[in-house]
C-alpha cells in the first residue's frame, strides 16, 4: 500500500511562494481505484507527481510500498519506479518520432528484457488496446483515442503495480473517454492499483473512492459501495 503523512509541498521562485499541498495524509490499499477530484490549482497533478516518484515533497513523509522515500534523490526514485509504475497523462506524453510499437517497447528496453519476451509483450499489449493495427504508425498519424490507447499500452506493457493517470480523458470525446474507462476499470478488475485525477463527475464514477482537493487540503472522501 502508499501512505502519505502530513505531505507538503512548497514550490519558491524568485517573485512567489505557492504551498501547493498542505499537509496531505493518505492511504492507498492495494487494488483500489481511488479518482483525485478539485478546482484547478488544487494540487492534483503536484500530489500525483510526489505519488509517481517524479518529485519529492518538501515536508513529510512518503511511504512506497514500505519504503520512505520521501528524502530519496532522483536517482533513487527512477530506480524504485522503474516497472512498477504506469503514467497515462491528458496530452498522452507520446514521442512523435517513434511508432506505435516503439513506444510501447520503451519501458521494456529500459527494464532490458530480451528481444523475445519484448515482442511478446508489447503485442500483447497493443492487442490488448485495440492499437495492434496502428503499429507501425507515428502518433501523429493516430487520432486522440488511438494515441490515449497507445499510452495506456505503453503504461501496462511492463506490468506496474500502480497506474497513475492525470485526467486520461481531457483530450478525448466522450466515445473514446469512455472506452479509456473501461479499460482502466479492467486493469483495475485485474488488480491493479489505479489512482486518477479527473475534473469529470461520471469518470470519477469508476473508482472506489473520491478524494476532493481544494487549496492542498483533502477536504472530504467519498466511497462507492
Ligand atoms: P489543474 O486542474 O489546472 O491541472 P492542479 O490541481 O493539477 O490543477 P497543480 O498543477 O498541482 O494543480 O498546481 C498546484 C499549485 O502549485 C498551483 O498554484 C500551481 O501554480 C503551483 N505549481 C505547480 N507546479 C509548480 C512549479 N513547478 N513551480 C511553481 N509553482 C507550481
Ligand atoms: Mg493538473
Amino acid at each position: 500500500m502508499i501512505r502519505t503523512n502530513n505531505l507538503q509541498k512548497i514550490f519558491s521562485t524568485e517573485e512567489v511562494e505557492t504551498t501547493a499541498l498542505h499537509g496531505i495524509n493518505m492511504d492507498i490499499q492495494d487494488g483500489e481505484f481511488v479518482a483525485i477530484m478539485g478546482p484547478s490549482g488544487c494540487g492534483k497533478s503536484t500530489l500525483l507527481n510526489i505519488i509517481g516518484l517524479l518529485d519529492n515533497p518538501s515536508e513529510g513523509e512518503y511511504h512506497f510500498y514500505g519504503t520512505e522515500v520521501s528524502k530519496m534523490s532522483e536517482r533513487q526514485r527512477a530506480q524504485l519506479r522503474k516497472g512498477s509504475i504506469g503514467f497515462v497523462f491528458q496530452s498522452f506524453n507520446l514521442i512523435d518520432e517513434l511508432t506505435v510499437y516503439e513506444n510501447v517497447e520503451l519501458p521494456l528496453l529500459y527494464l532490458k528484457v530480451d528481444a523475445a519476451e519484448r515482442k511478446a509483450r508489447v503485442e500483447e499489449a497493443l492487442t490488448r488496446m485495440n492499437i495492434m493495427h496502428r503499429r507501425n504508425h507515428f502518433p501523429q498519424q493516430l487520432s486522440g483515442g488511438q494515441q490515449q490507447r497507445t499510452a495506456i499500452a505503453r503504461a501496462v506493457v511492463a506490468k506496474p503495480k500502480l497506474i497513475l493517470a492525470d485526467e486520461p480523458t481531457g483530450n478525448l470525446d466522450s466515445a473514446n473517454g469512455e472506452e479509456v474507462m473501461k479499460l482502466l476499470l479492467q486493469l483495475n478488475e485485474e488488480g491493479t492499483t489505479i489512482i486518477m485525477v479527473t475534473h469529470s463527475p461520471y469518470d470519477a464514477g469508476f473508482a472506489h473512492r473520491i478524494v476532493n482537493l481544494f487549496d492542498g487540503k483533502v477536504v472530504t472522501e467519498n466511497f462507492h459501495v
